[in-house]
């Protein structure tokens, strides 16, 4: 069996294990569960010029339709403004990084996170997309991934703003694998995760080849979040709140619906070592994904 379909597998079993965690009479209809739903999960275009459940509040108006990416979609679109991770392939390859590094310390009242943004602990596919990939119908990637110089110095105990703020189209969060997140938009302002082809880690690398992903990697979910009750703390935002995998309090699996337009909620959660009241994102597995807008005040837009 290969890595890609042990993944898709592990991640299936999840899935369904979550599911069943969901109690008999619960609602688990409704748009704002979609995330439960891998076969029909909706497709997250239109980007919000201002705080909105659902969408990405993007600082970014206007995109261009014409830009590189991926340039044709496949049968993992249903036709309903709904798409199929099932059937989605991805870019091949399961290249390692024994060189990644990252490092998350305490300096006063910062944090800061360095590494050279390869994944520490995921593998990556094979970019530039080779011609004899499958991915390559649809989305011909010819960046390579290299060692980046990443710094990032967050608040250890951010503070909620009085307005949320609109997210970058760069770096706005980092995972504790090293791996840095960008929105959930391409450079055409599309779903990326829909459109585009990424590796089995659902990450690909830019231009100047920063390896990132747009969603919650089903690698970061599997490997980096496990266990029962509420997620661990998987990633920061570029705002210096924590970043939480798919489940809640009881271990449900967290949607939509379940959170704010930032894509966060505030309750008792591990943090900074020890259990205390405060806002946090979640991932989910259905669009915007990582987080919505910023709750916080952002070190920069682009992180
Ligand atoms: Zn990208
Ligand atoms: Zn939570």
């Amino acid at each position: 069996m290969s890595r890609r379909s042990a993944l898709a597998m592990v991640f299936t079993v999840a899935f369904v294990g979550a599911l069943a965690a969901v109690p008999a009479g619960a609602d688990t209809s409704g748009a704002g569960s979609g995330g439960a739903d891998q076969t029909a999960l909706p497709v997250g275009d239109d980007p919000a010029s201002a705080a909105e459940v659902d969408k990405v509040y993007s600082c970014q108006t206007s995109f261009n339709s014409n830009a590189p990416g991926a340039f044709n979609t496949g049968d993992w679109f249903n036709g309903d403004g709904t798409w199929d991770l099932t059937k989605k392939p991805s870019v091949d390859g399961a290249v390692t990084w024994p060189d990644a590094k990252v490092s998350i310390t305490a300096a006063g009242v910062n944090r800061i996170i360095s590494g050279n943004g390869l994944p520490t602990e995921e593998t990556t596919g094979e970019f530039p997309v080779a011609s004899s990939d499958d991915a390559y119908a649809f989305d011909r990637n010819p960046n390579s991934i290299s060692a980046q110089t990443v710094t990032i110095t967050l608040a250890k105990k951010p503070k909620v703003a009085d307005e949320p703020t609109c997210l970058g189209m760069g770096t706005i969060g980092i995972f504790v694998n090293g791996v840095q997140f960008f929105n959930a938009l391409d450079a055409g302002g599309r779903d990326a995760a829909a459109y585009e082809i990424q590796d089995s880690c659902d990450g690909h690398p830019e231009m100047s080849g920063t390896y990132h992903y747009h969603s919650g990697s089903r690698c970061v979910r599997e490997n980096l979040d496990t266990g029962s009750g509420h997620s661990k703390l998987v990633g920061y935002a570029s705002d210096g709140f924590g970043l939480y995998g798919t489940r809640g309090t009881n271990g449900e699996t967290v949607n939509n619906s379940d959170l704010d337009e930032c894509h966060g909620h505030t309750h008792k959660v591990k943090f900074n070592g020890k259990k205390q009241r405060t806002y946090h994102y979640h991932l989910t597995a259905e669009y915007p994904y990582t987080i919505g807008c910023y709750r916080g005040t952002p070190v920069s837009t682009n992180g």
